[in-house]
């Protein structure tokens, strides 16, 4: 299910059909043609999973002397990527067997990606990194102009600030998330001062950035509490809601907050936002709120 499953990328479908002629153009929806048909879509998928294959092979720093894979280098890579590789690796190794057109070399590589997740306990927040899509970065916004944000209370240019942190040791196979947009709120350094944002006391972030992202805060700040108390749902289907589980999401899930269209960068626009946000930000631009809940957890508990 990862991003090359998803036709975002063009696959090389002609050395895969032994050059077979291309069809004359034809209506696309969401990256797929949708006069395909299913067989030419399923080699299309494989393509793009042997294609991800090769970028292993081609990427010098993952590749050991004897062309094996280096774990530990293939371990730094971002949990997106790699749960987009072992996404590829398990459908190229369980097509292996009956489709003979696959490379030896695509084989090979997608045994030692699946050996190297093998034992991990996270194969499923990699699936869930992986269907997520890129994680988001506050460098993304701010070199962009076209999605350059200004600050919140006085529209200077300005920084994102992180609202919740997870201890250092926490995995990257979980933190992923926090790097996403609803955990930042754009907020100059000298607001951030007046307001007394970015300090111990989170309770003006909370408000900030739930005031900010609405729903979608409150989907994070829910598993948020629930990765520290140890009391995530277990039936937590991550394929389906990848970013938190549908408890979380309430009644907005599939039109909002985790909903894969919402999955690329963007700044917080086209939030469905309510008069208890408005509130929420009022409180916080009135200066109150250092010393109580944030509003967040009295209106959700
Ligand atoms: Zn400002």
């Amino acid at each position: 299910m990862g991003k090359s499953s998803r036709g975002q990328r063009s696959p090389n479908k002609r050395s895969l059909l032994n050059g077979g002629a291309e069809d004359e153009p034809s209506p696309r929806m969401g990256g797929v043609d949708v006069n395909a048909s299913f067989e030419r879509i399923a080699f299309a998928v494989l393509a793009g999973a042997v294609q991800d294959m090769r970028s292993i092979k081609d990427t010098r720093r993952l590749r050991l002397l004897d062309g094996s894979l280096d774990l530990d280098e293939y371990r730094r890579l971002s949990p997106e990527r790699r749960g987009e590789l072992l996404s590829a690796a398990g459908l190229v190794a369980s097509l292996a067997p009956t489709l003979k057109i696959i490379p030896e070399g695509a084989i090979k590589l997608s045994k030692k990606v699946l050996d190297a997740e093998w034992d991990s306990p996270y194969r499923q927040e990699l699936y869930a990194a992986a269907i997520a899509g890129q994680a988001w970065r506050p460098e993304d916004m701010e070199g962009d102009t076209s999605r350059r944000q200004g600050c919140l209370r006085c529209g200077a240019q300005c920084g994102w600030l992180p609202v919740l942190l997870l201890p250092a040791d926490t995995p990257t196979e979980i933190t992923w998330r926090l790097s996403r947009p609803e955990n930042h709120i754009p907020v100059c350094r000298r607001c951030r001062k007046v307001l007394g944002l970015g300090k111990g006391n989170k309770s003006r972030d909370i408000d900030l950035a739930w005031s900010l992202w609405a729903d979608r805060f409150a989907g994070l700040w829910q598993w948020y509490l629930a990765v520290q108390q140890k009391r995530l749902p277990e039936n937590w289907d991550k394929e389906e809601y990848p970013l938190w589980p549908r408890e979380y999401g309430g009644t907005t899930w599939e039109t909002g907050s985790g909903h894969l269209l919402h999955c690329a960068p963007r700044g917080p626009r086209g939030i469905t936002r309510t008069q208890v946000h408005e509130d929420a930000y009022a409180r916080v631009l009135d200066g109150a709120g250092e010393d109580t809940p944030p509003s967040l957890v009295l209106h959700l508990y």
